[in-house]
């Protein structure tokens, strides 16, 4: 279950983001407690950790929001990642239900890209529109 969320995760992170996002769930150091995630982007790799968990969409929801910040933190130095389509803040990832998606976080309740569950994002009209560079 961790390898599939993580892989969905890196998908989505990747069309949103506008490069390759590999993500890799270091599953034979987890503790029960958290998970630690190798990430690479443009060839530069850092370490994440999401909190453990056996709810797939909250599983997908840390690991996107920990590897947004530390990409935007450690690698962007504060670049919007991934960015929000027409708006300067960064996307953020939000989790409803048994789905978790990318959004504009001034609304929420939209979804521009599923990271799990929902559809893929070539089926969601706002995504192919919000970052017409992925996929
Ligand atoms: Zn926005």
């Amino acid at each position: 279950m961790i390898e599939s969320v993580t892989a969905a995760v890196a998908r989505g992170l990747s069309t949103a983001g506008g490069r390759p996002v590999r993500l890799t769930a270091v599953v034979a150091k987890r503790d029960g407690s958290t998970i630690p995630i190798d990430v690479e982007v443009a060839g530069e790799r850092l370490r994440a950790f999401a909190a453990d968990t056996d709810d797939p969409a909250v599983l997908a929801w840390w690991i996107a929001d920990r590897v947004i910040d530390i990409v935007q933190e450690d690698l962007y130095h504060g670049e919007p990642f991934p960015p929000c389509p027409g708006h300067a803040h960064p996307a953020v990832v939000e989790v409803c239900e048994d789905r978790a998606y990318l959004c504009c976080p001034l609304n929420r309740a939209e979804p521009l890209l599923y990271l799990h569950g929902g559809r893929e994002a070539d089926e969601v009209p706002q995504a192919r529109e919000a970052w017409p560079g992925g996929r």
